[in-house]
């Protein structure tokens, strides 16, 4: 087989995604599948929806287009606020995006009468993680004009947390975005059709036993696919960590010493620093580097260690003398190494076929 190659094991995705969807039905939460770590799969998108979510969204208008060409038909979301540039191609392929930003909403709205297709917005609000959102007193506002824009259906309200600051969900975040929802009602007179509570990291509080209040609908993705809620990076209880798993092949296997010698200046990449001499190591390269994926975002089997990474070249120490040449080390991984894996085109991408 190629190598380097993610494995993706369409059974195990599916069942992840019925499990989650099934928990958090009996909560009152539907589930939106996000494919955008997987291109935009049609095959995984497939299986998302066997396995009961209710739409698919993704960052990228591109990986949507990818999917409705593939005929993947449900309705589709664009989670990342749309680029003025693409109105016309957000309009044509998704039927909701995710907006913080009315100059966008009313390109949406022109976009829209000219395609004449009503196009659903979903306004995001800021609570505190510092990435994409209104501010929460400016939400009313924004919903009052966006409720004017022809052809634009306001679908309700979301939050992102946990992505660039950190910030988790919880009770006290989650039940702002619950009484902005019906602050939002009251003032404008408009059903809140849909609150939109957030990514992976929201799973914690959502089996956390306190009322969901109003929020109606999770964005998941990375849960589904690596079976770990990402705030400890825990498995989550009955769900696969190796649904996807990454494997590379073996070029060099030598004993070589820990530490390198000469004069020692900056490398082509930062690494971590080099730990206490071991002596001699039988030392492994892999033929995939960070040209192909996150390095230290890989989980190696057993008695394998990863040191360092350059562009194409992988560094591992093993507890085994030596290793066939040709042979094959295969990986859990991260988020990180699994977008960098998904989008690297020197990465093959084997989907197993379901068993049904
Ligand atoms: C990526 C993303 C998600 C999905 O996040 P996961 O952590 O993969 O579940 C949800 N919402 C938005 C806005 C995103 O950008």
């Amino acid at each position: 087989m190629t190598a380097p190659r993610l494995n993706i094991d369409l059974d195990k995705i599916f069942h992840n995604a019925r499990m989650l969807v099934e928990r958090l039905t009996g909560r009152g939460i539907s589930v939106t599948g996000v494919t955008k770590a997987t291109l935009g799969s049609p095959e995984i998108a497939a299986a998302l929806l066997r396995a009961g979510v209710c739409s698919i969204g993704d960052s990228r208008i591109e990986n949507i287009e990818t999917m409705r060409r593939a005929s993947i038909r449900t309705s589709m979301t664009l989670v990342r606020s749309p680029m003025l540039s693409q109105a016309t191609r957000v309009v044509a392929h998704s039927d909701v995006s995710l907006n913080t930003e009315l100059n966008v909403i009313r390109k949406l709205s022109q976009a829209a009468q000219e395609a004449t297709k009503l196009h659903g917005v979903i306004l995001m609000v800021e609570l505190g993680d510092l990435r994409e959102g209104i501010m929460p007193s400016d939400l009313v506002d924004i919903v009052r004009k966006t409720l004017r824009l022809p052809n634009i259906a306001f679908k309700g309200i979301g939050t992102n947390l946990a992505c660039r600051s950190g910030v988790s969900p919880d009770e006290k975040n989650m039940a702002q975005l619950s009484a902005l929802a019906t602050l939002v009602e009251d003032n404008c007179g408009h059903a809140v059709e849909i609150v939109s509570g957030g990514n992976s990291a929201n799973l914690q509080w959502a089996f956390g036993g306190a009322s969901v209040g109003r929020v109606n609908d999770l964005r998941l993705g990375e849960s589904i696919l690596l079976g770990r809620e990402p705030l400890q990076r825990k498995p989550i209880d009955g769900l696969h960590t190796n649904a996807i798993t990454l494997s590379a092949e073996v070029i060099e296997s030598k004993v070589k010493p820990s530490q390198p010698w000469g004069t020692v200046a900056q490398s082509a990449f930062v690494e971590k620093p080099l730990e206490t001499d071991r002596g001699d190591i039988s030392q492994l390269i892999l033929a995939i580097g960070q040209q192909d994926t996150d390095p230290f975002g890989l989980a190696p089997p057993p008695g394998i260690e990863v040191l360092g990474a350059s562009s194409d070249h992988l560094i591992l120490a093993s507890a085994q003398d030596s290793h066939n040449i040709g042979a094959e080390i295969t990986f859990q991984l991260n988020y990180s190494s699994l977008v960098r894996a998904m989008t690297s085109p020197f990465v093959e991408k084997v989907v197993n076929a379901e068993r049904g």
